[in-house]
């Protein structure tokens, strides 16, 4: 396994959180701390990516990718907002 930042899963997100996805915005579902991707810790390993925070180690994202499948999840992400005011 190694043990990368959040800048290493910027390309592989980019689909579901936008072409600048190092700095999609993040909560973390642990410590409670606001942040962006590219703040996260990311083990990568054969199967995928798991990024976790660096403050409380809580799970932030997922991806794994086998027999041509990407699976994702993103527990710590939010979604983008529209509301202007
Ligand atoms: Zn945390």
């Amino acid at each position: 396994m190694t043990i990368v930042d959040g800048n290493a899963l910027a390309g592989v997100l980019a689909d579901r959180l936008g072409p600048d996805a190092t700095t999609a915005p993040l909560h973390c579902p642990g410590c409670g701390r606001d942040g962006i991707l590219a703040r996260t810790r990311v083990h990568v390993t054969a199967m995928g990516m798991v990024a976790r925070c660096r403050d409380c180690d809580a799970l932030l994202a997922t991806v794994v990718e086998a027999d041509g499948h990407r699976w994702v999840d993103l527990p710590g992400f939010r979604a983008a907002s529209t509301d202007d005011g």
